[in-house]
């Protein structure tokens, strides 16, 4: 993917209707990257001027329930006033300096906004980590990082201090709690007394903003640094054209404040647009939150992980009306093309899907108004020449290019389409099979509600097709080589029948990243260790 650098920001505060073609929003699309830019000063507090005047829809740029009765709605003014609060925390109670580096573990609570509004205005740099990290994971990541700041919660605090010791560089540990904790400040009491007025720091460009960490699908998670603009300005393609936000927008993105997507879509894409962020505290992910909220709230546009749709069409969506919403996405994994076909059948809406990394911004999207293929991932994000390189590369940096390590297609009218990462193509007697395809012939079938496809050993073929298969219910007690046999058939049905999974195994549950995608190269690794 080719990041063309010739771009020229355009009115990029402003909402556009995308009711224009792709090929429009390609020439449409000429950001310009200034000198200076901080997302704080000359995003938000610009949206807080549009709203003063009265020139923004009257929803709040932050809309927090927590499914239990409270509410917090701030519009964008008080989302100012409080994360200045906050950077006067940094600063004064920690003494933070710019670039020195924060890191934020804390549940999908409104702080944890503040915190990165913040971080934004002081210069210093944001780590965030999910709650389900344990001890060691923060030992690693604090010295990694040499992170002189951790804010978190009662949850996590124990876990910090366990290992605090072992950290010569954390010299503040902030605690998001009514209660106090020896050793910890309480940050609800010095926000309370913190002064409202600071002066948002001058960052260029190119000055770090944040680090976050990759979802760890193949190995450790990588930290992967941003800087103010590469989100703030590189997601507006995002938040316009394939998200779909104007300023009146009420946008719900389920993902976990540990990951780069929340980034993306909670905070940047969003508020690029001037919309109001929806967040729903759900500490446990539940399909029935889900409906409830989307029926209840007037959420316009609502985004999930692939592994969540397979669980919404596994419930009766079609008993809920969704009022408001009009626009659905996902991005994390491919989605399967059968199930974007029964989450449009069940609500009439089609799955815009899209495909990045965290250490890039949007790559590829089906994008507004654009022609729809199940099963691809759309066409290059305005602002990127995307190209199917089929030669096999470590390096992430070819020429211009940059390799992201995933195979895909490119099809006559320029659609890509997602064969698997490097890793897991499966390469069986000469032909190249990427799982992704197979796992959406599996899953088609009504026995099947989710798999996993890697590559097992064999002394003739070299390696074949191994399916690890979820059963409905209803199959689960059906005869294994039987519905074996079936499955095989059904696969063989419906692609190339060379693809077919010659081994198969029945298992309760996939293995997968804590963001819920299937670690295929720990399948692999156990198929290849086996005597
Ligand atoms: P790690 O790099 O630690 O192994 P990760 O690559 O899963 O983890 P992320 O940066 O969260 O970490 O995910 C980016 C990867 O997710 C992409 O390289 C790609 O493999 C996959 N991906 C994202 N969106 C899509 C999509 N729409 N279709 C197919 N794959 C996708
Ligand atoms: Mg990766």
């Amino acid at each position: 993917a080719r990041l063309r650098r010739s771009l020229q920001l355009r009115n990029w505060c402003y909402p556009v209707h995308a009711s224009l073609s792709y090929e429009a929003i390609k020439q449409e699309y000429r950001p310009e990257v200034p000198e200076y830019f901080n997302f704080a000063r000359d995003v938000l507090d610009r949206w807080t001027e549009v709203e003063k005047e009265g020139k923004r829809s009257k929803n709040p740029a932050l809309w927090w329930v927590d499914g239990a009765g409270e509410e917090v709605r701030w519009s964008f003014e008080e989302l100012g006033v409080l994360s200045r609060k906050v950077a006067n925390v940094l600063s004064d109670a920690c003494g933070l300096q710019r670039e020195d580096r924060v890191i934020l573990i804390l549940p999908r609570i409104p702080e944890w906004w503040l915190v990165n509004v913040a971080c934004m205005r002081t210069g210093t740099v944001l780590i965030p980590g999910t709650q389900q990290l344990t001890a060691k994971d923060i030992l690693h990541r604090l010295q990694k990082s040499k992170a002189k700041c951790i804010i978190t919660d009662d949850c996590v605090a124990p876990a910090v201090d366990s290992i605090g010791a072992q950290c010569q560089s954390l010299k503040f540990k902030l605690l998001v709690s009514e209660g106090h904790r020896e050793g910890w400040l309480n940050f609800k009491d010095l926000l309370k007394n913190a002064p409202s007025d600071h002066h948002c720091v001058t960052t260029k460009c190119q000055d770090p903003m944040a680090i976050y960490f990759t979802s760890g699908t193949t190995g450790s998670p990588k930290m992967t640094e941003h800087s103010h603009s590469s989100y703030g300005i590189g997601l507006t393609v995002s938040g316009r054209y394939w998200l779909d936000l104007t300023s009146s927008d009420i946008f719900w993105n389920t993902s976990d404040t540990g990951w780069a997507k929340s980034a993306w879509s909670s905070i940047f894409s969003p508020w690029i647009q001037g919309a109001c962020v929806f967040v729903h505290k759900m500490p446990h992910f539940d399909p029935s939150i889900v409906f409830e909220s989307l029926s209840r709230f007037p959420i316009t546009v609502f985004c999930s992980p692939p592994t969540a749709y397979r669980m919404f069409v596994q419930h009766k969506v079609s008993s809920y009306t969704f009022k408001s919403l009009r626009h659905c996405v996902s991005a994390g994994e491919p989605i399967n093309p059968d199930v974007m076909e029964e989450w449009k059948a069940q609500t009439g809406l089609d799955i815009h899907e899209g495909y990045g990394q965290t250490e890039t911004v949007l790559i590829c999207g089906n994008f507004k108004g654009m022609k729809i293929k199940p099963g691809s991932m759309g066409k290059p994000s305005p602002g990127y020449d995307v190209k199917d390189d089929p030669e096999k590369t470590e390096a992430t940096i070819r020429g211009d290019f940059y390799v992201t390590g995933d195979r895909g297609i490119m099809d006559e009218e320029g659609y890509f389409w997602f064969v698997g990462r490097a890793d897991d193509v499966i390469n069986s007697a000469g032909y190249r099979i990427g799982p992704f395809e197979v796992e959406s012939a599996l899953v088609e079938h009504p026995a099947v509600v989710e798999s996993a496809v890697v590559s097992s050993p064999d002394p003739i073929r070299g390696e074949v097709v191994k399916a690890f298969v979820v059963l409905t219910s209803d199959y689960a007690s059906h005869d294994p080589e039987k519905i074996m046999k079936e499955l095989q058939d059904h696969v063989k049905t419906v692609t190339a029948p060379y693809k077919y999974p010659r081994k198969m195994e029945f298992v309760q549950q996939l293995p997968k990243t804590i963001s819920g995608k299937i670690r295929r190269n720990e399948l692999r690794q156990k198929e290849w260790t086996k005597d």
